[in-house]
């Protein structure tokens, strides 16, 4: 009998990439994959618990799994990522009774010896790995990946579950991420995105396999990009996310590598300095300001991304203000705005008061929203008359998608053949959140 997986993923790409590393371990029992949850045999929910809504969807899901678990009694529900994790006390265990297995993403090794407990029909098999990072996920890309390098943060910012979630800092070895790379680029791969906390403070725990070339002296991560740019086939390197400070010269010096994308995500989340610093974001708005500068100089043509929170415990209007004031002197290309929603074991959860109303902080996130998307038209326009190069993602009706090199997605007239090249097509046209180009 062949058995069958089905996995839903939440929230980020790191989600994403565990559940690429999941599927390689249940490919190895012997499982196959379907789309179809009511044929599955094994069904895993990657979890996410960034916000409140994010959880509330696991905590809906009882009744589909109860219904599903009397057509299908051997049926076996797991729950990983970010709400195991941060769950120690197991509290929202409790709220979701249905579940048979309940495990933190870096357990995920385990997965075969405890499938099998659970159903002895299954093949039993040692764990695949000591550090879960080093299994190579099953790319769903022939031409883009993402290669994980860190997890879990120790910088605690008051709002954030990462560090309860995920666990404190924890760099993989750089000989595991450079065999992945390398593997990658012999493949074929022309875009990889490198992930992690804040990758920007990578540290490799065996630096002895740097290349005695390496420009590069003292940030890692700088050198980590280094030792990619001198790849083959690898075109395009994008990562996410970064820290402001952690942005020291060696950094800034590494935006003019020839492979990085011209595009960098730099999470900001305020622009008043006593919301920073009720954050524990560690740096000021003048620090942050000062780094895009840093940036423009070398790379004036860079889009910048960044995330904010609104209506964080206590901001006033004033203090929001700042946020606005600090949009507008960024020039922000994209920008992913949050409204503020306490989550339980944080600092802010436990030291402040969530005391701007909803109704407000809908205000705020509207207001950003829409100036967000009035300066994104206004710079798109720009592309207007030029080239620009695009990774060929998907062809429909003989029209081609991909994200040029400054993230933008953009749409032309093409191919099939084009997946996985890239092209340069010339923009005509640009809305805000689409360029319209043809290749000439
Ligand atoms: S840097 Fe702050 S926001 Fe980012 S993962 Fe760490 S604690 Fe969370």
């Amino acid at each position: 009998m062949q058995y069958k997986y089905h996995i839903t993923t939440y929230g980020c790409q790191m989600n994403k990439n565990d559940s690429e590393r999941i599927e390689v371990v249940l490919n190895k029992m012997g499982l196959q994959s379907t789309g179809d949850v009511e044929s599955a045999d094994v069904v895993i929910l990657n979890t996410c618990s960034v916000r409140d809504s994010a959880e509330a969807r696991i905590f809906g899901q009882g009744a589909n799994f109860a219904k599903l678990k009397q057509k299908k009694p051997n049926l076996i529900v797991a729950v990983t990522g970010c709400m195991p994790g941060r769950d120690k006390t197991k509290e929202l265990k409790k709220r979701i009774p249905w579940v048979d297995l309940y495990f933190a993403n870096e357990e995920m090794i385990h997965l075969p010896k405890w499938l099998a407990e659970l159903n002895p029909d299954f093949r039993v098999m040692e764990d695949l790995e000591t550090d879960y990072l080093n299994i190579h996920p099953n790319y769903h890309s022939k031409f883009q990946a993402f290669v994980s390098i860190q997890t879990g943060c120790n910088h605690f910012c008051t709002y954030c579950v990462v560090p309860f979630a995920r666990g404190t800092e924890g760099n993989r070895s750089l000989k595991s991420i450079l065999a992945e790379i390398d593997d990658l680029d012999n493949k074929g791969y022309k875009e990889i995105t490198l992930l992690g906390q804040i990758v920007n403070h990578y540290i490799a725990p065996d630096p002895e396999f740097f290349s005695k070339d390496n420009i590069y002296k003292k940030n890692d991560f700088a050198k980590l990009l280094w030792e990619i740019n001198k790849m083959k086939s690898i075109e395009r390197v994008h990562w996410t996310a970064p820290h402001p400070i952690y942005m020291d010269e060696e950094m800034i010096d590494a935006l003019t590598l020839p492979k990085q994308v011209n595009f960098i995500h730099l999470p900001v989340q305020s622009g008043n300095d006593e919301i920073l610093n009720k954050m524990n974001r560690r740096h000021d708005r003048q620090f942050y300001l000062d780094i895009i500068k840093k940036i423009r100089a070398k790379r004036p043509d860079m889009a910048i991304g960044t995330d904010i929170i609104v209506g964080f415990c206590g901001e006033t209007e004033e203090q929001f203000q700042d946020t606005v004031s600090l949009f507008k002197i960024c020039d922000f290309d994209i920008s992913y705005h949050a409204k503020y929603s306490t989550r339980s074991g944080t600092v802010a959860d436990k030291m402040f008061k969530d005391d701007v109303s909803k109704t407000e902080k809908k205000r705020r996130w509207q207001i950003l929203q829409d100036l967000m998307e009035e300066i994104t038209y206004a710079k798109n326009q720009k592309y207007v008359g030029q080239k620009v190069s695009v990774l060929v993602e998907r062809c429909n009706d003989s029209w081609c998608e991909g994200n040029s090199n400054e993230m933008k997605l953009t749409r032309f007239k093409g191919n099939e053949s084009m997946i996985g090249t890239i092209q340069t097509p010339e923009i005509y046209k640009a809305g805000t959140w689409l360029l319209w180009g043809r290749v000439v």
